[in-house]
Protein backbone atom coordinates (compact mmCIF):
# COMPACT_ATOMS: atom_id res chain seq x y z
CA UNK A 1 0.00 0.00 0.00
CA UNK A 2 1.38 3.70 -1.26
CA UNK A 3 2.30 5.63 2.11
CA UNK A 4 0.11 8.67 2.65
CA UNK A 5 0.65 12.10 1.17
CA UNK A 6 3.19 14.18 4.29
CA UNK A 7 4.63 17.96 3.67
CA UNK A 8 8.32 16.71 3.84
CA UNK A 9 10.06 13.56 3.19
CA UNK A 10 12.78 14.95 5.63
CA UNK A 11 12.81 16.94 9.22
CA UNK A 12 16.27 18.07 10.29
CA UNK A 13 15.94 19.34 13.46
CA UNK A 14 18.84 21.47 14.91
CA UNK A 15 20.66 24.18 12.25
CA UNK A 16 24.37 23.80 13.54
CA UNK A 17 26.82 22.91 11.14
CA UNK A 18 25.91 19.21 10.63
CA UNK A 19 21.93 20.08 10.81
CA UNK A 20 22.66 22.38 7.73
CA UNK A 21 25.07 20.35 5.75
CA UNK A 22 22.77 17.12 6.31
CA UNK A 23 19.48 19.55 4.96
CA UNK A 24 21.79 20.54 1.89
CA UNK A 25 23.17 16.82 1.22
CA UNK A 26 19.58 15.79 1.61
CA UNK A 27 18.37 18.49 -0.90
CA UNK A 28 20.91 17.67 -3.15
CA UNK A 29 19.99 14.01 -3.17
CA UNK A 30 16.42 14.91 -4.21
CA UNK A 31 14.63 14.98 -0.90
CA UNK A 32 11.80 17.38 0.16
CA UNK A 33 13.48 18.76 3.52
CA UNK A 34 12.01 21.04 6.63
CA UNK A 35 14.90 22.59 8.62
CA UNK A 36 13.81 23.78 11.67
CA UNK A 37 16.16 25.63 14.47
CA UNK A 38 15.15 27.01 17.84
CA UNK A 39 17.16 30.16 17.17
CA UNK A 40 17.36 32.81 13.84
CA UNK A 41 19.03 30.74 11.14
CA UNK A 42 21.27 34.05 10.12
CA UNK A 43 25.06 34.56 8.88
CA UNK A 44 26.20 36.06 11.98
CA UNK A 45 27.57 39.34 12.84
CA UNK A 46 31.40 39.11 12.83
CA UNK A 47 32.48 40.83 10.10
CA UNK A 48 35.44 39.09 8.06
CA UNK A 49 37.96 41.75 8.21
CA UNK A 50 41.57 41.95 9.34
CA UNK A 51 40.72 43.10 12.76
CA UNK A 52 37.92 41.00 13.11
CA UNK A 53 39.05 36.78 13.82
CA UNK A 54 36.84 34.24 15.56
CA UNK A 55 37.90 32.46 18.36
CA UNK A 56 35.63 29.41 17.66
CA UNK A 57 37.41 27.40 14.88
CA UNK A 58 37.31 24.14 13.13
CA UNK A 59 40.03 21.82 11.99
CA UNK A 60 38.42 20.50 8.47
CA UNK A 61 40.02 17.51 7.55
CA UNK A 62 40.76 17.12 3.61
CA UNK A 63 37.69 14.13 3.67
CA UNK A 64 35.27 17.17 5.30
CA UNK A 65 36.36 19.92 2.89
CA UNK A 66 35.95 17.17 -0.33
CA UNK A 67 32.12 17.09 0.92
CA UNK A 68 31.34 20.66 1.54
CA UNK A 69 33.12 21.13 -1.70
CA UNK A 70 30.59 18.63 -3.59
CA UNK A 71 27.74 21.20 -1.77
CA UNK A 72 28.98 23.76 -3.28
CA UNK A 73 29.72 25.03 0.79
CA UNK A 74 33.75 25.36 0.63
CA UNK A 75 34.35 27.46 -2.24
CA UNK A 76 31.76 30.03 -0.56
CA UNK A 77 34.63 30.42 2.26
CA UNK A 78 37.12 32.91 1.16
CA UNK A 79 39.95 31.96 0.50
CA UNK A 80 41.85 34.41 2.98
CA UNK A 81 40.04 32.83 6.06
CA UNK A 82 41.86 29.43 5.36
CA UNK A 83 44.85 28.13 6.66
CA UNK A 84 46.37 24.78 6.40
CA UNK A 85 47.95 22.52 8.91
CA UNK A 86 51.20 21.64 6.85
CA UNK A 87 52.66 20.23 10.18
CA UNK A 88 51.36 18.85 13.32
CA UNK A 89 53.96 18.43 16.26
CA UNK A 90 52.80 16.40 19.33
CA UNK A 91 54.71 16.75 22.22
CA UNK A 92 54.56 14.14 25.71
CA UNK A 93 54.63 15.23 28.83
CA UNK A 94 57.92 13.43 29.07
CA UNK A 95 59.87 13.64 25.99
CA UNK A 96 57.70 11.91 23.69
CA UNK A 97 57.16 13.82 20.57
CA UNK A 98 55.70 12.81 17.21
CA UNK A 99 55.40 15.28 14.05
CA UNK A 100 52.82 14.22 11.27
CA UNK A 101 53.44 15.94 7.90
CA UNK A 102 51.09 16.54 4.93
CA UNK A 103 54.06 16.38 2.73
CA UNK A 104 55.30 12.68 3.98
CA UNK A 105 51.58 11.71 3.92
CA UNK A 106 50.95 12.27 0.53
CA UNK A 107 48.18 15.32 1.03
CA UNK A 108 48.04 19.38 0.57
CA UNK A 109 46.91 20.04 4.15
CA UNK A 110 46.74 17.61 7.17
CA UNK A 111 43.36 19.80 7.91
CA UNK A 112 42.05 22.93 7.23
CA UNK A 113 41.54 25.87 9.48
CA UNK A 114 38.40 27.97 9.49
CA UNK A 115 36.24 29.82 11.72
CA UNK A 116 33.03 29.42 13.28
CA UNK A 117 31.45 32.23 11.85
CA UNK A 118 32.83 31.84 8.09
CA UNK A 119 32.07 27.86 7.66
CA UNK A 120 28.53 28.76 8.75
CA UNK A 121 27.84 31.90 6.76
CA UNK A 122 28.99 29.70 3.57
CA UNK A 123 26.02 27.00 4.80
CA UNK A 124 23.88 29.19 5.65
CA UNK A 125 24.10 30.29 2.34
CA UNK A 126 24.20 27.67 0.44
CA UNK A 127 21.35 26.11 2.13
CA UNK A 128 19.26 29.85 1.58
CA UNK A 129 20.18 28.96 -2.82
CA UNK A 130 19.51 24.92 -2.38
CA UNK A 131 16.39 24.12 -4.09
CA UNK A 132 13.87 21.68 -1.99
CA UNK A 133 14.15 23.10 1.85
CA UNK A 134 12.06 25.07 3.91
CA UNK A 135 13.43 26.50 6.81
CA UNK A 136 11.34 26.69 9.64
CA UNK A 137 13.00 28.63 12.29
CA UNK A 138 13.26 30.39 14.82
CA UNK A 139 10.93 27.66 15.57
CA UNK A 140 10.48 25.48 18.49
CA UNK A 141 9.18 21.63 18.24
CA UNK A 142 6.94 20.56 21.18
CA UNK A 143 6.28 17.09 20.71
CA UNK A 144 7.16 14.43 18.11
CA UNK A 145 4.65 11.58 17.01
CA UNK A 146 5.85 8.15 15.15
CA UNK A 147 3.53 6.11 13.43
CA UNK A 148 3.69 3.41 10.54
CA UNK A 149 4.66 5.61 7.59
CA UNK A 150 5.07 9.08 8.83
CA UNK A 151 6.77 11.40 11.94
CA UNK A 152 5.06 14.40 12.80
CA UNK A 153 6.03 17.29 14.70
CA UNK A 154 3.65 19.71 16.52
CA UNK A 155 5.75 23.28 17.00
CA UNK A 156 5.14 25.53 19.52
CA UNK A 157 1.85 27.46 18.07
CA UNK A 158 0.05 23.67 17.77
CA UNK A 159 0.79 23.76 13.83
CA UNK A 160 1.78 20.24 12.82
CA UNK A 161 4.52 19.22 10.24
CA UNK A 162 4.76 15.98 8.53
CA UNK A 163 7.68 13.78 7.03
CA UNK A 164 9.27 9.99 6.85
CA UNK A 165 12.02 10.60 8.45
CA UNK A 166 13.25 12.56 11.38
CA UNK A 167 16.78 14.13 11.48
CA UNK A 168 18.30 14.68 15.15
CA UNK A 169 20.90 17.04 14.34
CA UNK A 170 20.20 19.27 17.76
CA UNK A 171 23.62 18.95 19.58
CA UNK A 172 24.59 17.05 22.53
CA UNK A 173 21.85 17.33 24.52
CA UNK A 174 19.18 16.76 22.18
CA UNK A 175 15.70 16.77 22.56
CA UNK A 176 14.36 14.72 19.55
CA UNK A 177 17.06 11.91 21.41
CA UNK A 178 14.96 12.09 24.68
CA UNK A 179 11.98 12.05 22.85
CA UNK A 180 12.69 8.76 21.19
CA UNK A 181 13.08 7.63 24.59
CA UNK A 182 16.96 7.65 24.36
CA UNK A 183 17.90 8.43 27.64
CA UNK A 184 21.50 7.76 27.94
CA UNK A 185 23.18 11.84 29.01
CA UNK A 186 26.93 12.75 27.78
CA UNK A 187 29.42 12.02 30.39
CA UNK A 188 31.09 15.25 31.38
CA UNK A 189 35.23 14.93 31.06
CA UNK A 190 35.70 17.85 34.46
CA UNK A 191 37.00 20.12 31.49
CA UNK A 192 36.34 23.36 30.05
CA UNK A 193 38.53 24.39 26.32
CA UNK A 194 39.38 27.66 26.57
CA UNK A 195 39.77 29.14 23.14
CA UNK A 196 41.33 32.77 21.92
CA UNK A 197 43.23 33.81 19.29
CA UNK A 198 46.65 35.32 19.49
CA UNK A 199 48.61 37.36 17.15
CA UNK A 200 52.24 35.90 17.20
CA UNK A 201 55.86 37.40 16.70
CA UNK A 202 57.06 34.25 14.63
CA UNK A 203 55.68 32.97 11.37
CA UNK A 204 53.87 29.55 11.92
CA UNK A 205 54.46 28.34 8.32
CA UNK A 206 51.61 25.91 8.75
CA UNK A 207 52.78 24.25 12.03
CA UNK A 208 50.54 23.32 14.81
CA UNK A 209 51.38 22.00 17.52
CA UNK A 210 50.01 19.75 20.84
CA UNK A 211 50.90 19.76 24.23
CA UNK A 212 50.06 17.26 26.90
CA UNK A 213 50.79 18.60 29.85
CA UNK A 214 51.54 17.51 33.06
CA UNK A 215 48.88 19.35 35.09
CA UNK A 216 46.30 17.13 32.81
CA UNK A 217 45.83 19.80 30.15
CA UNK A 218 46.10 19.32 26.48
CA UNK A 219 46.82 23.14 24.81
CA UNK A 220 46.76 22.92 21.01
CA UNK A 221 47.93 25.75 18.69
CA UNK A 222 46.10 25.83 15.27
CA UNK A 223 47.67 28.60 12.93
CA UNK A 224 45.58 30.97 11.29
CA UNK A 225 46.04 33.37 8.20
CA UNK A 226 49.05 35.70 8.44
CA UNK A 227 50.80 35.45 11.88
CA UNK A 228 47.93 34.52 13.91
CA UNK A 229 47.07 31.63 16.02
CA UNK A 230 43.97 30.29 17.68
CA UNK A 231 44.53 27.81 20.48
CA UNK A 232 41.71 25.31 22.33
CA UNK A 233 43.31 24.71 26.15
CA UNK A 234 41.52 21.71 27.06
CA UNK A 235 41.79 22.40 30.93
CA UNK A 236 40.81 20.89 34.29
CA UNK A 237 38.10 22.80 36.45
CA UNK A 238 39.89 25.07 38.24
CA UNK A 239 42.57 25.87 35.70
CA UNK A 240 39.80 26.90 33.08
CA UNK A 241 38.48 29.15 36.07
CA UNK A 242 42.09 30.83 36.31
CA UNK A 243 43.06 31.18 32.57
CA UNK A 244 38.92 32.78 31.96
CA UNK A 245 39.89 35.20 35.04
CA UNK A 246 43.63 36.22 33.80
CA UNK A 247 43.61 39.54 31.96
CA UNK A 248 44.43 39.34 27.78
CA UNK A 249 48.49 39.86 28.63
CA UNK A 250 48.55 37.49 31.54
CA UNK A 251 46.70 35.10 29.65
CA UNK A 252 48.84 35.78 26.73
CA UNK A 253 52.22 35.16 28.68
CA UNK A 254 50.84 32.07 30.17
CA UNK A 255 49.93 30.68 26.61
CA UNK A 256 53.01 31.31 25.10
CA UNK A 257 55.50 29.68 28.18
CA UNK A 258 53.01 26.46 28.19
CA UNK A 259 54.02 26.66 24.35
CA UNK A 260 57.62 26.81 25.27
CA UNK A 261 57.69 30.15 23.16
CA UNK A 262 57.61 27.97 20.00
CA UNK A 263 56.01 31.33 18.60
CA UNK A 264 57.75 33.97 19.87
CA UNK A 265 55.84 36.78 22.07
CA UNK A 266 52.34 36.49 21.63
CA UNK A 267 49.37 39.06 22.15
CA UNK A 268 46.15 37.93 22.90
CA UNK A 269 43.37 39.58 19.93
CA UNK A 270 39.76 38.13 21.23
CA UNK A 271 38.66 37.55 24.43
CA UNK A 272 38.94 33.80 26.22
CA UNK A 273 35.78 31.69 26.05
CA UNK A 274 34.85 28.32 28.01
CA UNK A 275 33.25 25.64 26.62
CA UNK A 276 32.61 22.48 29.07
CA UNK A 277 34.08 19.28 27.78
CA UNK A 278 31.37 15.65 27.19
CA UNK A 279 31.80 12.49 25.54
CA UNK A 280 28.57 10.70 24.61
CA UNK A 281 28.48 7.14 23.28
CA UNK A 282 25.23 5.66 22.28
CA UNK A 283 24.42 1.91 21.74
CA UNK A 284 22.80 2.62 18.32
CA UNK A 285 22.28 6.18 15.52
CA UNK A 286 19.20 4.75 14.44
CA UNK A 287 15.11 4.14 15.67
CA UNK A 288 11.93 3.82 13.73
CA UNK A 289 11.83 6.85 11.29
CA UNK A 290 14.85 8.23 13.05
CA UNK A 291 18.35 9.42 12.36
CA UNK A 292 20.61 10.96 14.64
CA UNK A 293 23.42 12.68 13.26
CA UNK A 294 26.60 14.91 14.47
CA UNK A 295 26.94 16.26 18.17
CA UNK A 296 23.36 14.51 19.15
CA UNK A 297 24.68 10.99 17.97
CA UNK A 298 28.06 11.26 19.15
CA UNK A 299 30.55 13.81 21.49
CA UNK A 300 33.83 13.70 21.36
CA UNK A 301 36.70 15.45 23.03
CA UNK A 302 38.37 17.60 21.06
CA UNK A 303 41.80 17.15 21.24
CA UNK A 304 42.02 15.59 17.78
CA UNK A 305 39.46 17.95 16.30
CA UNK A 306 36.91 15.31 14.92
CA UNK A 307 33.30 16.26 16.43
CA UNK A 308 32.09 17.85 13.28
CA UNK A 309 34.36 16.08 10.96
CA UNK A 310 32.26 13.40 12.59
CA UNK A 311 29.41 14.70 11.88
CA UNK A 312 29.89 15.35 8.62
CA UNK A 313 30.35 12.05 7.58
CA UNK A 314 27.03 11.42 9.23
CA UNK A 315 25.31 14.06 6.81
CA UNK A 316 27.24 12.47 3.28
CA UNK A 317 26.06 8.98 4.79
CA UNK A 318 22.73 9.41 5.46
CA UNK A 319 22.04 11.60 2.21
CA UNK A 320 23.83 8.79 -0.05
CA UNK A 321 21.80 6.27 1.88
CA UNK A 322 18.57 8.19 1.74
CA UNK A 323 19.44 8.90 -2.41
CA UNK A 324 18.30 5.00 -2.89
CA UNK A 325 14.95 6.03 -1.26
CA UNK A 326 12.88 5.23 -5.06
CA UNK A 327 13.97 1.59 -4.57
CA UNK A 328 11.48 1.30 -1.74
CA UNK A 329 9.75 4.29 -1.72
CA UNK A 330 10.12 5.47 1.51
CA UNK A 331 12.95 7.59 2.80
CA UNK A 332 12.17 6.76 6.72
CA UNK A 333 13.08 2.86 5.36
CA UNK A 334 14.73 0.51 8.16
CA UNK A 335 16.28 -0.77 5.15
CA UNK A 336 18.13 2.84 4.36
CA UNK A 337 18.75 3.96 8.24
CA UNK A 338 20.29 0.41 8.93
CA UNK A 339 22.65 1.33 6.03
CA UNK A 340 23.22 4.58 7.06
CA UNK A 341 23.98 3.03 10.77
CA UNK A 342 26.26 0.21 9.52
CA UNK A 343 27.94 2.98 7.41
CA UNK A 344 29.17 5.25 10.40
CA UNK A 345 29.72 2.40 13.00
CA UNK A 346 33.43 2.01 12.93
CA UNK A 347 34.71 5.51 11.77
CA UNK A 348 32.85 6.70 15.17
CA UNK A 349 33.65 4.26 17.34
CA UNK A 350 37.24 3.90 16.19
CA UNK A 351 37.42 8.16 16.56
CA UNK A 352 35.46 7.64 20.35
CA UNK A 353 38.42 4.72 21.15
CA UNK A 354 40.64 6.92 20.37
CA UNK A 355 40.23 10.42 21.64
CA UNK A 356 38.77 9.04 24.87
CA UNK A 357 41.82 6.65 25.20
CA UNK A 358 43.63 9.26 25.09
CA UNK A 359 42.22 11.51 27.36
CA UNK A 360 42.71 8.28 30.14
CA UNK A 361 46.35 7.79 28.67
CA UNK A 362 47.11 11.50 29.96
CA UNK A 363 45.39 11.87 32.46
CA UNK A 364 47.00 9.48 34.95
CA UNK A 365 50.19 10.78 36.80
CA UNK A 366 51.52 7.02 37.55
CA UNK A 367 55.43 7.23 36.82
CA UNK A 368 55.09 3.76 34.42
CA UNK A 369 52.61 4.88 32.55
CA UNK A 370 54.06 8.64 31.90
CA UNK A 371 56.99 6.41 30.16
CA UNK A 372 55.11 4.49 28.47
CA UNK A 373 52.79 6.60 26.88
CA UNK A 374 56.18 8.76 25.90
CA UNK A 375 58.11 6.16 24.86
CA UNK A 376 55.32 5.06 22.42
CA UNK A 377 55.35 8.64 21.19
CA UNK A 378 58.88 8.07 19.87
CA UNK A 379 58.32 4.57 18.59
CA UNK A 380 55.01 5.79 16.68
CA UNK A 381 57.17 8.98 15.52
CA UNK A 382 59.94 6.39 14.12
CA UNK A 383 57.48 3.94 12.27
CA UNK A 384 56.36 5.52 9.16
CA UNK A 385 53.75 3.12 8.12
CA UNK A 386 52.01 3.01 11.66
CA UNK A 387 52.24 6.69 12.18
CA UNK A 388 50.60 6.91 8.36
CA UNK A 389 48.00 4.18 9.54
CA UNK A 390 46.89 6.13 12.45
CA UNK A 391 46.79 9.71 10.70
CA UNK A 392 44.42 8.11 7.88
CA UNK A 393 41.15 8.37 10.27
CA UNK A 394 41.77 11.90 10.84
CA UNK A 395 42.28 12.78 7.14
CA UNK A 396 39.32 11.03 5.60
C1 LIG B 1 36.56 23.85 21.98
C2 LIG B 1 36.09 22.96 20.88
C3 LIG B 1 36.83 22.83 19.74
C4 LIG B 1 36.40 22.02 18.69
N1 LIG B 1 37.17 21.91 17.60
C5 LIG B 1 36.78 21.08 16.61
C6 LIG B 1 37.60 20.94 15.45
O1 LIG B 1 38.65 21.55 15.32
N2 LIG B 1 37.17 20.08 14.47
C7 LIG B 1 36.02 19.36 14.60
O2 LIG B 1 35.71 18.56 13.70
N3 LIG B 1 35.23 19.51 15.69
C8 LIG B 1 35.57 20.34 16.68
N4 LIG B 1 34.77 20.49 17.78
C9 LIG B 1 33.48 19.79 17.83
C10 LIG B 1 32.37 20.60 17.13
O3 LIG B 1 32.31 21.88 17.69
C11 LIG B 1 31.02 19.92 17.27
O4 LIG B 1 31.14 18.56 16.99
C12 LIG B 1 30.01 20.53 16.29
O5 LIG B 1 29.92 21.92 16.47
C13 LIG B 1 28.63 19.90 16.48
O6 LIG B 1 27.73 20.47 15.57
P1 LIG B 1 26.19 20.04 15.56
O7 LIG B 1 25.60 20.78 14.41
O8 LIG B 1 26.06 18.57 15.63
O9 LIG B 1 25.58 20.57 16.94
P2 LIG B 1 25.38 22.05 17.48
O10 LIG B 1 26.42 22.96 16.98
O11 LIG B 1 25.24 21.92 18.96
O12 LIG B 1 23.99 22.54 16.84
C14 LIG B 1 22.76 22.13 17.34
C15 LIG B 1 21.66 23.02 16.75
O13 LIG B 1 20.39 22.51 17.20
C16 LIG B 1 19.58 23.57 17.64
N5 LIG B 1 18.67 23.02 18.66
C17 LIG B 1 19.00 22.47 19.85
N6 LIG B 1 17.90 22.04 20.48
C18 LIG B 1 16.86 22.32 19.68
C19 LIG B 1 15.46 22.12 19.78
N7 LIG B 1 14.90 21.52 20.85
N8 LIG B 1 14.66 22.54 18.78
C20 LIG B 1 15.19 23.14 17.68
N9 LIG B 1 16.51 23.36 17.53
C21 LIG B 1 17.33 22.95 18.51
C22 LIG B 1 20.55 24.62 18.19
O14 LIG B 1 19.99 25.91 18.17
C23 LIG B 1 21.72 24.47 17.21
O15 LIG B 1 21.57 25.32 16.12
C24 LIG B 1 35.18 21.29 18.82
C25 LIG B 1 34.42 21.41 19.97
C26 LIG B 1 34.86 22.23 21.00
C27 LIG B 1 34.03 22.35 22.25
Amino acid sequence: MPAREVDYEAIVVGAGLVGLAAAVALARAGLRVALVDRSKIEVGTLSSTEDDWDARVYAISPGSACFLRTLGVWQRVPSERIAAIETMEVFGDAGGEITFSAYELGERALAWIVENHELNAALVETMRTTPGIDCLAPDSPSAVAWSADRVELRMADDRSIAGRILVAADGVNSWVRAQAGITISPRSYGQTAIVANFATERAHRGRAFQWFLDDESVLAWLPLPGRRISIVWSAPETLATELRAMTQEALALRVAGAGKGALGRLTCITSATGFPLTFLRLPGVIGPRLALVGDAAHGVHPLAGQGVNLGFGDAAALASALAARTLVGDAGSAFLLERYALHRAAPVLAMQAVTDGLVRLFGTSFPLVKLARNGGMRVVDALGPLKRLLAQPALR
